[in-house]
């Protein structure tokens, strides 16, 4: 069953190529690469302030170039949506005027990277970017973008190296220019994630650990559903409103650090939708941590059922599921050395998560295969690094 990840070096050396294609001959002088991620555990808990626990996958976005006189911008991609053409061409504004979204979409997680860079005013250039993250489907093709166009701009024009501050800007710019009120967690694991270890996020304090998840016995198996409903749109606004209404009437900010019995009490002061979506967030939050705790003491049995406590709440609860993840995740708890399985990322489509033992890994996608009415698509993948600077001779 076809489950392969290019190589990076093989991204690269086909970026590489089309930059010659694309501008007469031309070399690229710079090279980089930023990671889609997967969520193990926490969702929809980071703009809540809670806890996340993502960590970054295999699949990567490279970004080629060199930098050009003047303030012209020429982006090429060998992958975007497909009614939007795969060249654009702009003109930097002068510095400190702002450069405004357009078409098409895809530039303007370019364009707003640039607008938030934190280094020296931008200069004209060339770019060529290749990636072997799905568009659209889950696993953060939009923050690899970002990040990786960021980091390709630290090449050209460095800036103070604080990796924080360069996640933020990215989730910047994907608030002011593709419009996509996301949380922290994309950006933030795409730049910091560390192989073989997962990253548990503070989304309120922007504190991070690296916990260790390099066994290698265990597999992390991305199922792609491919399907993708479009309630999305109109559903994640009226989650995080439900949840701010439920922070109110707590008297808090946010719902971190609410605890469910203060949830109960309060109660008769929410309606009951809203009191169900608080109650996901309060206790996915607290999994979060229980799931952390059992990745360190090798529990995976343990974590495995936290992640399909986290399903079933994401599902009656927060309301985010559909049908064809249910079926995903039934189906993998139904496999002998599988330990446990959830949707991942915002829901109503995209993918699902499952840890399980590597020698189980074949037989669990030939019965999720057989099982799923769609058509799924595989990522076998470990735990592995963040944005890079790569070189040409890989
Ligand atoms: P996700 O981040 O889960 O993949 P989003 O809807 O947030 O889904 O982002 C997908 C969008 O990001 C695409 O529609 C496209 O505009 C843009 N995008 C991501 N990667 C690329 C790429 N390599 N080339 C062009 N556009 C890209
Ligand atoms: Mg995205």
């Amino acid at each position: 069953m076809d489950s392969s990840i290019p190589a990076v070096a093989d991204l690269l050396a086909e970026a590489r190529f089309r930059f010659g294609q694309e501008f007469g001959g031309d070399a690229p002088q710079v090279a980089v690469c930023a990671p889609g991620r997967v969520n193990l555990i926490g969702e929809h808990t980071d703009y809540n302030q809670g806890f996340v626990l993502p960590m970054a996958l295999p699949l990567v976005t490279v970004v080629v170039g060199k930098q050009m006189p003047g303030l012209d911008v020429a982006v090429v991609t060998a992958t975007a949506d497909a009614d939007e053409p795969r060249r654009v061409d702009f003109v930097l504004p002068p510095p400190g005027a702002p450069l405004s979204p357009g078409a098409p979409r895809w530039a303007n997680y370019v364009k707003g990277v640039i607008q938030h860079y934190r280094g020296p005013p931008v200069q004209g250039f060339r770019a060529v970017v290749v990636s072997s993250v799905p568009l659209g489907g889950g696993l953060s093709s939009s923050a690899s973008l970002e990040v990786a166009f960021y980091t390709f701009l630290q090449q050209l024009h460095p800036d103070d190296g604080d990796l924080v501050s360069k996640a933020v800007a990215c989730q910047q710019a994907e608030h002011s220019h593709a419009g996509v009120p996301c949380g922290i967690m994309d950006q933030f694991v795409s730049v910091l994630g560390r192989a073989g270890h997962a990253l548990l996020i503070d989304c309120r304090s922007l504190e991070f650990s690296a916990v260790p998840l390099s066994d290698p016995a265990l597999v992390v198996l991305v199922t792609d559903s491919n399907v993708k409903h479009s309630l999305t749109g109109s559903e994640y606004p009226a989650r995080r409103r439900q949840c701010q209404e439920a922070a109110s009437a707590l008297g808090r900010d946010s719902l971190r650090g609410a605890s469910v019995e203060e949830l109960q009490e309060a109660r008769s002061r929410m309606d009951d939708v809203t009191f169900r979506r608080a109650r996901h967030v309060v206790e996915e939050i607290r999994r979060t941590l229980d799931g952390v705790e059992a990745l360190q003491r090798r529990d995976y049995r343990r974590f495995g059922q936290l992640m399909v406590q986290s399903h079933e709440s994401l599902r009656d609860l927060y309301q985010v599921s559909c049908s064809e993840l249910d079926q995903l995740v039934s189906a993998a708890m139904e496999v002998e050395g599988v330990y446990g399985s959830r949707m991942t990322g915002g829901g109503f489509g995209g993918c699902t998560v499952t840890l399980l033992e590597a020698s189980a890994v074949q037989r669990t996608m030939l019965h999720l295969q057989e099982r799923y009415s769609g058509t799924p698509t595989f990522y076998v993948t470990t735990a592995s690094e963040g944005a890079r600077a790569l070189t040409f001779d890989l």
